[in-house]
């Protein structure tokens, strides 16, 4: 019978903390954890989630690149840093969960109906258009996501929020037709290009 010591450790693959570290923004920094939960247990939301950050670093040394780049986990990151400020090895926590989930979205593995992913490509694309976001599409554009019954159904759902708006001036109906666009949404739009441009030099790069 193998006793414990006989069974031979499985080695670590290394290559894909490899490709963390030159792919994604902070990736240089998962070597540095020493896996003691102390974000696990910091995390607000970090129990309801699949994979914590601790056990997210543990998987990319341990070479699970499908596990991670699959994950639903990163796409939950609320940006609310309580992991940063205890993490005893100083990690960039929040950086690089949602570099790991940017880094998921540019090779097509991320979850396509996860809900943060779906309203950040919205919101970008509402954004991108006319400098600015046209709130009202943006909204519709989510209620009307899942066909039109079910649109019309969280629309009588929110229709109290919807007249309230209304009411107090926050909510044009006219914006739905031609919204403000911003002055130099020309502008915007160059600089979100450069930005990207800068972007996939900067990975050709790593
Ligand atoms: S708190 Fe820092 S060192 Fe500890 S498990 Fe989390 S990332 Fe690793
Ligand atoms: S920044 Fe993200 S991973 Fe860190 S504690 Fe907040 S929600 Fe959790």
């Amino acid at each position: 019978m193998n006793t414990p010591a006989a069974v031979p450790a499985k080695p670590y693959h290394r290559d894909f903390l490899r490709e963390v570290e030159a792919q994604v923004e902070g990736g240089e920094w998962v070597k540095m954890c020493m896996q003691c939960g102390v974000c696990a247990g910091s995390c607000p939301l970090g129990r309801h989630w699949e994979h914590t950050p601790q056990k997210l670093f543990m998987m990319i040394r341990a070479g699970q690149r499908e596990a991670v780049l699959r994950s639903d986990a990163m796409w939950m990151c609320t940006s609310c840093y309580n992991c940063v400020v205890r993490c005893p090895r100083k990690l960039p926590i929040t950086t690089l969960m949602h570099g790991l989930a940017a880094y998921s979205h540019r090779l097509g593995l991320a979850p396509k109906m996860q809900p943060t992913r779906d309203f950040s490509l919205r919101f970008l694309g509402n954004f991108a258009r006319a400098g600015r976001v046209n709130e009202l599409k943006l909204t519709l554009g989510l209620y009307f996501k899942d066909g039109f019954a079910a649109g019309v159904r969280r629309g009588w759902e929110m229709r109290h929020v919807g007249l309230g708006l209304l009411r107090s001036k926050r909510l044009n109906p006219f914006e739905l037709f031609r919204g403000h666009r911003c002055k130099d949404a020309k502008g915007i739009q160059a600089m979100l290009a450069k930005a990207q441009e800068i972007e996939a030099r900067r990975r050709k790069q790593a």
